[in-house]
């Protein structure tokens, strides 16, 4: 690719959506059309099994502003965003899902706040009505617990279907972590935000690629890569129970002055010794958790390995990047 730079790119993360990209491409080109002169958009191809690819490529035939990028396998959809961001080059940068859930026609909108001067313009849910109950219940209390443990308030319903403009894109490029929370880190990089209501839509084809597993996992990456609170909970813990086991043992001690040795006591011995022996573990588990994540940073692998790409240069025989996360072959 050797034309310019277009104002307006559209980053798509893509898993097994063969069904969906040629709807998105659709409705999407008459909006971009609209909004801007020039504009691009880049899949991110995360390791699909079916043929997304073939589908992209034939797309990228009739017009080359639609490019890809793929994934040598499923890296997931924070990274498939942190390899959006890194080969997206306009102005401006719109992340969405290739399920039309993020109606398209809203980048009309972003597109004019981020011309009166906003650096990201997100889209806010106004309701989950599409995520059914117990997604819903836990995404609620996730909500709450990042509230209560997290030094970086999240804006309500803000999502990963937002604008960003090259500034806010290229602090987000700075952030080199793998456990890589998306919503977070654009709630950490500041600059003038604001939210614009929307209604999501049902997903037109398939089905959510985030079943129950990967939704807590992606919880928890949240938690503990914003807020240290977790671990230092258990020094108040610890706290407390010693506390507690201090003003026992001086009740035991009067009691055994006043009235001799009394032997029984086995339900509260034992109750007490599997209750700490429990609270051991879970602390333990906790600082395994942390342990673990700093094992995945410190062993700085790339963020990411491209196994094709559409509508790019050809890779280069030596990819050598230009930050540690991401092979990223195209500004190699
Ligand atoms: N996605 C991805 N990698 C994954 C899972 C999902 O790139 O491992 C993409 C998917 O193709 C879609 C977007 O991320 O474009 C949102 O996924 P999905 O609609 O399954 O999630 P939900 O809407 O239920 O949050
Ligand atoms: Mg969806």
């Amino acid at each position: 690719m050797t034309d310019a730079a277009p104002e307006l790119s559209i980053v798509v993360p893509v898993y097994n959506e063969a069904a969906n990209v040629d709807a998105l491409v659709a409705r999407l080109r008459p909006v971009l059309d609209a909004a801007t002169a020039s504009w691009e958009m880049v899949f991110i191809d995360d390791g699909s099994r079916d043929d997304t690819l073939a589908r992209i490529r034939s797309l990228n035939a009739a017009d080359p502003r639609l490019r890809a990028v793929a994934f040598s396998r499923n890296f997931g959809k924070e990274i498939a965003i942190a390899a959006g961001l890194d080969h997206a080059r306009g102005q401006a940068t719109v992340i969405m899902d290739a399920d039309l859930q993020h109606p398209p026609e809203m980048i009309a909108t972003f597109v004019q706040k981020w011309r009166e001067g906003y650096a990201m313009v997100y889209g806010q849910r106004t309701d989950r009505r599409a995520d059914g109950p117990v997604r819903r219940w836990f995404t609620r209390l996730f909500y709450r617990l990042f509230d209560a443990f997290g030094e970086t308030p999240l804006p309500e319903g803000a999502g990963d279907f937002r604008l960003l403009d090259r500034r806010a894109v290229d602090a987000l490029r700075q952030m080199g972590e793998r456990a890589r929370f998306s919503k977070g880190l654009y709630a950490w990089i500041g600059f003038p935000s604001i939210g614009v209501p929307f209604e999501v839509a049902e997903r037109v084809h398939g089905v959510s690629k985030f079943n129950a597993r990967k939704l807590f996992r992606f919880a928890f990456d949240g938690i503990t890569s914003f807020s240290t609170l977790p671990l230092k909970l258990w020094t108040y813990v610890g706290a407390c129970v010693s506390a507690f086991s201090l003003i026992t043992a001086i009740w035991i001690l009067v009691q055994t002055m006043m009235s001799g040795v009394d032997v029984p006591g086995y339900a509260s011995l034992i109750v007490s010794v599997t209750f700490l022996a429990g609270v051991q573990l879970i602390s333990l588990g906790v600082i395994g958790e942390y342990i673990g994540r700093i094992f995945a940073e410190v062993k700085r692998r790339p963020l990411y390995i491209v196994g094709d790409q559409v509508g790019f240069e050809e890779p280069q025989a030596l990819a050598t990047p230009t930050r540690p996360v991401g092979v990223d072959r195209r500004r190699a």
